[in-house]
């Protein structure tokens, strides 16, 4: 059998993170990974569940790798992360093809898993972990450009958000040890990354209790950003009824701390986020973002935003319009409720509003985000912005594209500055999607 391992990653940034935690737990049983799905002796499919489209998803690819199987008998082909986590041994019963099923906190076992699978066995492990944080594994990168990386700082989710599968597939919120994730950043500096995205379902609980007292995010923060003055910190995900202003100060503190904040809102009705079990109302939502605007003046907002949750009226969903348009998003990640078994919501209320309406307040919410996104671009033409460059600009060899703090995309002529460099651009133009400038 091949010792050569193709993973492939939907979902969230933390599915990211956890591939390449997933590689190097693997490599230490002589496992290398390859790009090419053809040369694997084991195929993993890291998984989504957080709507069903993209378990669809999912359910379509094994479809199209069945093939593989067809040609390479001994090829071993597993489901890991949440989609395992929420079907278990259905994944197996119910489809052949699949000979390994492992859940995200159960990773350090994938060797014997694989291997019991090398023997004849169907290999299943979803057990959760309190504790599990994989603080002491190395993740192999596995992105491309060797300029940006996540860093998971926390695993799991304690908040019971109505509609939200994450805390039945992902466990317990656990916070990691900060010397680990201040070990791991400072090997990504050595490496020359520039800029790390600290990931958590919820960065404003992450808590660590040592001897010498309570390590909050706010200190993880600061800690991480003094490590070095050209790394670039980014976070997510901030929760509103918990972001504290402790935080914004510390934002507004370090040059190097990206003025940028993604703040699901997920609706603009007090009433849809009390069903929601958000713990927050519309007026705590705006009393944080003013508290954004006041203490760090320069600072992006994104948000996400569900629509067509159980019981939403035209009036709900107007509220959400008003809160994106007084927010003035820079960016939104915009969602039909998809009920998911299990949940509070799929338990106690009723999915009853139609797909046709879900689809048109969609759309609706997605045409007024184009405009406050335009409006944001639009904004930003005649300022000078210091950017990040991540490699050359799709369109263009003579281009290069970065981003600004705000995590705005920026393409300009790069002359002889290489990825990984830090040059100011004055933006001359916007299109709905990039800032387009002259380097000063
Ligand atoms: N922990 C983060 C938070 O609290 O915002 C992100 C969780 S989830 C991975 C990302 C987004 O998916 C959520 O913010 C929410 O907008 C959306 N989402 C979660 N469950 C959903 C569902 N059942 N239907 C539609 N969208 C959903
Ligand atoms: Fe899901 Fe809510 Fe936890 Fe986010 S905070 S992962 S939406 S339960």
């Amino acid at each position: 059998m091949s010792k050569k391992v193709y993973i492939e990653t939907y979902g969230c940034q933390m599915n990211v993170a956890d591939s390449e935690v997933v590689v190097s737990i693997l490599a230490g049983s002589g496992y290398e990974p390859t790009e090419n799905i053809n040369d694997a002796g084991l195929i993993l499919i890291n998984t989504c569940s957080i709507r069903d489209n993209a378990e669809q998803r999912i359910w379509g690819r094994l479809k199209a790798i069945s093939h593989l199987k067809k040609r390479k008998h001994d090829l071993k082909i597993g489901i890991i992360g949440c989609m395992a986590e929420r079907l278990k041994e259905r994944l197996i019963e119910t489809d052949q093809l699949v000979d390994i099923v492992v859940g995200p906190d159960a990773y350090r076992e994938l060797p014997l898993l694989v291997a019991e699978s090398e023997a004849g066995h169907k290999a299943v492990n979803v057990l959760l972990s309190r504790e599990e944080t994989y603080a002491d594994i190395s993740p192999v990168r596995m992105d491309k450009n060797g300029v940006s990386s996540f860093v998971s700082i926390m695993r799991g989710c304690n908040n019971m958000c109505a509609y939200c599968v994450v805390p039945y597939v992902r466990g317990a919120e656990r916070s990691r040890n900060p010397e680990s994730i201040l070990k791991e950043v400072n090997e990504l500096i050595e490496m020359g990354y520039r800029e790390v995205t600290l990931l958590g379902q919820n960065v404003d609980s992450y808590k660590w209790d040592n001897n010498s007292g309570i390590v909050g995010f706010p200190g993880l923060l600061e800690n991480v950003a003094m490590l070095n003055p050209l790394l670039r910190v980014r976070f997510s995900t901030s929760h509103p009824k918990d972001i504290s202003d402790d935080l914004l100060y510390t934002i507004a503190k370090h040059g190097n701390i990206c003025k940028h904040i993604h703040l699901p809102a997920q609706s603009g009705s007090s009433r849809i986020l009390k069903l929601m079990n958000r713990e927050y109302t519309r007026e705590w939502y705006i009393d944080r973002i003013n508290a954004i605007h006041s203490i760090i003046p320069e600072c992006a907002l994104s948000t996400d935003m569900i629509t067509g949750f159980c019981t939403e009226a035209q009036e709900d969903h107007e509220e959400s319009l008003s809160l994106m348009d007084l927010a003035g998003f820079d960016f939104a990640y915009m969602f039909k409720y998809s009920e998911r078994p299990g949940t509070k919501a799929a338990k106690k209320y009723k999915d009853d509003i139609p797909e046709n309406i879900k689809s048109e307040r969609l759309s609706e919410m997605i045409s007024l985000q184009s405009k406050l996104s335009a409006k944001s671009k639009k904004n930003d033409v005649g300022k000078v912005f210091k950017v990040l460059i991540e490699g050359l600009s799709k369109r263009s060899k003579e281009h290069l594209s970065g981003r600004t703090s705000q995590n705005k995309v920026v393409v300009f002529p790069g002359g002889n500055h290489k990825k990984g460099e830090y040059v100011k651009v004055l933006i001359e133009r916007s299109t709905s999607a990039t800032l387009i400038g002259n380097i000063v």
